[in-house]
């Protein structure tokens, strides 16, 4: 890496950083919503945060990986289509659809 110091200092994380901060954008909202920058995009959700997007199919940003799986899944449930829960969690329609066709292959 050229230039080690202007990137994040967490491990395995090649972000750019602010001047003004040790860790990347990412890495500081991870800390500020769950106090530790070592929690993983996986294995962290905030199922209060998923039902509420659920119920109200409202956009969301700033989710973790696991949350944006659980919040399209919840609305699979409820029979929304793809490109909508595209538009709620922030990814496009083709990742819902791999999403739920990996679901679909493991509730088989
Ligand atoms: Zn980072």
């Amino acid at each position: 890496m050229a230039n080690h110091a202007a990137t994040c200092r967490i491990d395995d994380c090649d972000k750019h950083r602010a001047h003004h901060s040790t860790v990347c954008q990412t890495h500081r909202q991870r800390i500020r919503k769950w106090g530790d920058p070592h929690f993983t995009q996986w294995g962290t959700a905030d199922m209060q945060d998923v039902e509420l997007i659920v119920r109200e199919r409202r956009p969301a940003e700033g989710l973790t990986r696991l949350e944006r799986v659980l919040v399209a899944r919840g609305l699979a449930e409820r029979e929304v289509p793809a490109r909508e829960v595209a538009r709620i969690v922030g990814v496009n329609q083709r990742t819902v659809e791999r999403w739920r066709a990996k679901d679909r292959k493991e509730a088989a």
